[in-house]
């Protein structure tokens, strides 16, 4: 019989998955049963669970036959949370929407500190002619914190765009065009060149407020920060107190402790921090719904699930 497949998702997004599923799965030739709704199943037959931590579930105990619980998310530290059956594979989401959405996103945020576009907005030039260039691409260093899915993406379409890019990760890595670190000394080099910072961590207990002052004070007078990742990655209280120093140029932030950004925050409004809702990249149900098909496919053939989240690293 073919997999019972459940989504448990937000259910604003119910309809637009159902579709492209049930698209998906026809043009994969991929025979599944999609069920929409919780109520409507025995939780013990469900084969695998499209999953998001604001969605219906969240008592595991009675899907006792699950293959895999299939995130709808990218960043799974939430989900970790959750009661989840120790044996049954979690698979977090990577798609190309989502990839290509943060590409975006970062390379325009990048481009956006690069050029000092800002400055040219809100008019600070004065009418001053003459004021001086920015540098070429080739000559601004850019570091990324995280070469996972979505770090090596941008870092690869960073260095195509010219920058001269630094990434850093847990483990040694290799990208094309890029100067790939790992370790503590590794992440001093990418701080110390780093004139516009990128981060794309996970949060984990071992990146929890990993840009914390003393690392902060590494990075080169002016630099820029665009946070893409999660907020607990940074200390808030050491941002700002650079940001007001003048110590850095500008932050753009899309990730917070607290979402969405209470009222009052000091983010808000503050002249060198852009804020963003959380908006940088989001998981598409057009190419998610294929990605979670390929997963699918490839339990049903009795193949590995790629993108299986280490527990005991926390993504
Ligand atoms: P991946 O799991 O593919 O990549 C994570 C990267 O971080 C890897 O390179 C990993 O190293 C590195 N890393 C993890 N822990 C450490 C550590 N302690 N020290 C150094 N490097 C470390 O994740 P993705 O690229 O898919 O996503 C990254 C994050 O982006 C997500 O976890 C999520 O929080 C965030 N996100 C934000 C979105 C938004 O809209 N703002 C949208 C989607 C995701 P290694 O390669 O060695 O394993």
């Amino acid at each position: 019989m073919a997999p019972l497949v459940l989504y448990a998702g937000k259910p604003a997004d119910r309809a637009a998955y159902e579709r492209h599923i049930a698209r998906a799965a026809r043009e994969a030739g991929v025979e599944i049963r999609l069920c929409m709704d919780l109520a409507e199943v025995d939780p013990a037959e469900v084969d695998y669970l499209v999953f998001a931590g604001s969605g219906p579930v969240s008592d595991f105990a009675p899907f006792t036959n699950l293959k895999a619980i299939l995130s709808l998310w990218a960043g799974v530290e939430n989900i970790l949370k959750l009661p989840l059956p120790a044996d049954v594979p979690l698979v977090r989401m990577v798609e190309d929407g989502l990839t290509l959405g943060m590409i975006d996103y970062v390379v325009g945020h990048v481009m956006r500190h690069h050029l000092d576009i800002d400055q040219y907005i809100e008019g600070n030039f004065a009418g001053e002619w003459g004021v001086g260039y920015p540098p070429l691409a080739r000559d601004r260093h850019v570091g990324v914190l995280g070469l996972g899915t979505l770090g090596t993406a941008c870092a690869e379409r960073l260095a195509a765009n010219d920058f001269r890019v630094s990434g850093w990760s847990r483990s040694e890595k290799s990208v094309p065009g890029v100067r790939c670190l790992a370790g503590e000394e590794g992440l001093e080099r990418v701080l110390a060149e780093a004139e516009i910072l990128v981060l794309l961590l996970p949060l984990t207990p071992d990146t929890t407020r990993l840009l914390d002052a003393h690392r902060i004070a590494m990075l080169p007078q002016g630099a820029c920060i665009v946070n893409a990742g999660r907020g607990p990655l940074i200390d808030h209280d050491a941002l700002l107190a650079a940001l007001d120093a003048g110590r850095l140029r500008h932050a753009t932030m899309d990730v917070f402790d607290i979402e969405p950004l209470p009222a009052g925050h000091r983010y808000w409004g503050h002249p060198r921090v852009t804020v963003t809702p959380h908006i940088a990249s989001a998981t598409r149900p057009e190419t998610a719904s294929e990605s979670l098909v390929r997963q699918i496919a490839r339990g049903e053939r009795g193949e590995p699930f790629t993108n299986v989240v280490d527990r005991a690293l926390g993504y």
